[in-house]
């Protein structure tokens, strides 16, 4: 073994790494790959058209009024009733906007905050993977034991029988994803009864995270766990201005839970940022007012997935069914026998098209193989990143 040769080299081998096992986030890499190759970005999940201009207006006129200072902690008092009116109009179901709503900095904060209140060291927490990569991290860095459920192509049914079995008594938390990234895949009424009927009597809480509620398809109705009041009672559910409003880069989300987790929730989320951005807030507010802001998402949405299907036609990338999200799956086995991460680097180099390997979400192997594209893009893009994939397909 070396040995320190001065106080900074021991200095240095005395920090010990609480995520030893992670790396760069896979939309970071796969995004400066796309940058690095000139490169369609279908990787990373954003929109590349831009948001409302009414929006923007409105940060802006709140920005020159001289709202610019701390916002209220649990969020601005005219936005969490906003919240209120849109969860009742969206999903019949009251929630109180004092003591049940927080603002966050994107889901991603509020998922945080929910794992630091809740888990300690030693309790684990059960995830489905493929599973969103903050996940993971958050219960590691509090401490929890990620336990993991695989899901697999291609209908990435949810095995009941299997969590039941993965419960123990120390679990203390579960994180659903609906609809599902990168999976594509929306929970039906039958699958909210029956994780109802698992969880009753326990004492775990359910994290449920929507931040696709306006992203579902096909007629299906987004099954939130506000619609389950037996099962809302032992829930936090998280939700992102970023995916309903197409900014992204604004990172503004919030989460709603009963008054005993929400008063949680605010304990740690007070630590973590205090408050979210106060002008923003103040512009959401106005622009709820009119429910069509995002009524119409859902159709523009699989509008967006049917016409990438439509370029994939024939090109030997067999999709898999998406019901929500702007995120579609392909395998690509007719191609190569070479793991999802290999494949989607050759792809940005041969196809000029970046995309996700799905491994990216698994802490073990994923025995599939499996690329994701996110359809979140002008019709433009889609088109040219469907010929350019099935130039470089014919090609081989
Ligand atoms: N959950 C899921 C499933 C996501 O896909 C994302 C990211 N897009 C987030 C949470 C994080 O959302 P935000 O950008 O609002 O933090
Ligand atoms: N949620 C986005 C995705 O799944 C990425 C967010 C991020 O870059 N962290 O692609």
């Amino acid at each position: 073994m070396d040995m320190p040769t001065n106080q900074n080299d021991a200095f240095a081998d005395s920090i010990k790494s609480k995520l030893p096992g992670v790396q760069t986030s896979i939309f970071a890499v796969m995004s400066a790959l796309a940058l690095e190759n000139n490169a369609l970005n279908l990787a990373q999940g954003f929109p590349n058209f831009d948001c409302s201009d009414k929006l923007k207006l409105l940060v802006s006129q709140y920005m020159n009024m001289g709202l610019n200072q701390y916002a209220p902690m649990p969020g601005v008092p005219l936005l969490r009733q906003r919240i209120a009116e849109k969860i009742r109009r969206c999903y019949h179901t009251i929630v109180g906007p004092e003591v049940e709503i927080t603002i966050t900095t994107g889901a991603t904060q509020g998922i945080f905050a929910a794992v630091s209140a809740f888990v300690s060291p030693g309790d684990e927490v059960i995830i489905f993977e493929p599973a969103y990569d903050c996940y993971a991290p958050s219960i590691v860095l509090n401490g929890g034991i990620p336990k993991p459920i695989t899901l697999h192509p291609p209908g990435f049914e949810m095995d009941w029988d299997l969590l039941k079995k993965t419960i123990s008594p120390k679990t203390r938390l579960l994180i659903i994803n609906n609809p599902h990234n990168p999976c594509g895949k929306v929970m039906s009424a039958s699958d909210m009864l029956q994780l109802q009927e698992i969880l009753m009597g326990t004492k775990i809480i359910l994290l449920s995270d929507e931040v696709y509620e306006h992203l579902v398809f096909d007629n299906a109705q987004h099954q939130s766990v506000l619609l389950y009041p037996d099962l809302y009672n032992r829930s936090i559910i998280t939700f992102s201005f970023g995916k309903t409003f197409h900014n992204t880069g604004w990172k503004i989300g919030y989460c709603v839970a009963p008054k005993n987790l929400s008063a949680e929730i605010r304990k740690a989320h007070q630590f973590i940022v205090f408050s979210v951005n106060t002008p923003i807030q103040h512009a959401l507010a106005e622009y709820l007012k009119d429910p069509k802001v995002y009524q119409g998402l859902g159709n523009f949405y699989e509008f967006k997935r049917n016409t990438l299907l439509n370029h994939m036609e024939n090109s030997g990338f067999r999709p898999l069914p998406c019901g929500g999200s702007y995120f579609q799956l392909f395998d690509y086995s007719a191609f190569s026998n070479e793991n999802d991460l290999a494949f989607a680097r050759r792809l940005v180099e041969e196809a000029g098209v970046a995309t996700i390997p799905v491994s990216a979400f698994c802490t073990d192997e994923y025995p599939h193989q499996l690329i994701r594209i996110c359809f979140a893009k002008n019709d433009e893009t889609l088109q040219q990143g469907a010929n350019q994939l099935k130039q470089w397909a014919y090609s081989m």
